[in-house]
Parts: C-alpha cells; structure tokens; sequence
C-alpha cells in the first residue's frame, strides 16, 4: 500500500536494474527516425526508467514534445 503511493509520486525505488538498454532509431511511418532511447528496467518491479550513460545513472522521465 505504502510502496505504491511512493512509486506514484516518485517512481521506482528498487535498486535492483537490469543492464542499461538503448533502442534502435526505428523509423515511423513517415519514414522518421525515432530518437533512440536508453533504459534500464526494475527487476523487481518491471518499470522501465531512462538512464543516461554520460552520466552513468537513472535520470528524470523525459517529457517528449512530440
Ligand atoms: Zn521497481
């Protein structure tokens, strides 16, 4: 119950992540190249979160403007 109103307000607090995973640049059906992204996802819980490798860490959800 308590860890559910945690992970709503601040997401995932397990520390517990798979290796880092970035995706291919997947074209849209406009033929538009998607940005890639790089995640990791909680072993314990499933959510994926954004990583950045520059800074080697979990960072805040990116808002796409898209
Ligand atoms: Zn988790």
């Amino acid at each position: 119950m308590l860890s559910k109103v945690v992970d709503a307000l601040f997401g995932c607090l397990h520390t517990n992540y798979s290796f880092p995973i970035t995706t291919k640049p997947v074209r849209n059906n406009k033929g538009v190249p998607a940005k890639p992204r790089t995640y990791v996802v909680c072993l314990q819980c499933g959510k994926d979160l954004p990583y950045d490798w520059a800074q080697m860490k979990i960072v805040a959800e990116q808002k796409n403007a898209a």
